[in-house]
């Protein structure tokens, strides 16, 4: 069973932190208590924890409790609660504030280094260019040799004014790159005409959960850069 929240007299400096950042002041004060939030949140129960507890502690002022608790780190960033809230109160946005509270060294290290690595090496698995563009290079190959119904299939990498640009799950490429060939024979049988980069094209932006607004627009930029350089007219993001 979830423990009480035991407070004192306290004023919050996190709430008006917040809600200072927070578009529109993030409806925090509109709360109605009324749990519907609480019920499609996936990290709801986690570190005896749910959203509706987490920005009741905001408004009683525990500013400690609130930037202590790991649960922040469990929220997806899935928006499910404010699509619930009657009162559109944005609590996602909330624990993306407590997050950044956090220095980078205490931000649970899966993330950041995941984010890390997508800054180096333009995926979250730290795969190296060269490796990405003969992995792509040797499947298609293979299939292409393997299979009479696809002798033609084409993974194309940075390919000038090609109409499609695909990210891939970096996951894919590292335990299980076989998982890839669906797609290319799918966009190749429809008639897409696409392209993969070799610099970046991972479709996990883990930078998005550090609670670092730098390194999240550094790769959303690059991403931008790289289409447009390409002369792609649309991303396609596989996640
Ligand atoms: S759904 Fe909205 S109003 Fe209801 S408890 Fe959650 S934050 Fe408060
Ligand atoms: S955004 Fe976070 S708090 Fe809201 S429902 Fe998703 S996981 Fe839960």
């Amino acid at each position: 069973m979830s423990q009480p929240i035991v407070i004192g007299k306290r004023k919050s400096r996190f709430k008006e932190l917040a809600q200072a950042a927070i578009p529109g002041g993030g409806n925090l004060d509109l709360c109605l208590t009324c749990s519907s939030c609480v019920n499609g949140c996936p990290a709801s129960g986690i570190s005896d924890m749910d959203p509706r507890k987490f920005l009741r502690m905001v408004l009683l002022g525990l500013d400690e409790e609130v930037l202590q608790t790991p649960w922040i780190w469990w929220c997806s960033m899935c928006q499910r609660c404010r699509r619930a809230c009657p009162m559109g109160v944005d609590i996602g946005a909330l624990v993306f504030m407590a997050r950044q509270q956090w220095s980078r060294e205490n931000t649970p290290k899966g993330i950041q280094k995941s984010c890390d690595l997508h800054l180096e090496f333009g995926n979250s698995t730290g795969i190296r260019r060269e490796d990405w563009v003969s992995l792509c290079a040797e499947l298609a190959e293979e299939t292409r040799q393997q299979e009479e119904d696809w002798k033609d299939l084409p993974a194309p990498m940075d390919k000038k004014g090609a109409g499609y640009y695909l990210n891939q799950n970096a996951k894919e490429p590292t335990v299980e790159p076989e998982e890839m060939i669906p797609l290319w024979k799918i966009l190749h049988e429809v008639g897409i005409d696409w392209t993969y980069s070799s610099e970046q094209w991972d479709a996990v932006n883990y930078c998005m959960f550090s609670g670092d607004d730098r390194d999240w627009e550094a790769v959303v930029r690059r991403q931008s850069e790289i289409v447009n350089d390409l002369g792609c007219k649309t991303l396609i993001n596989t996640e």
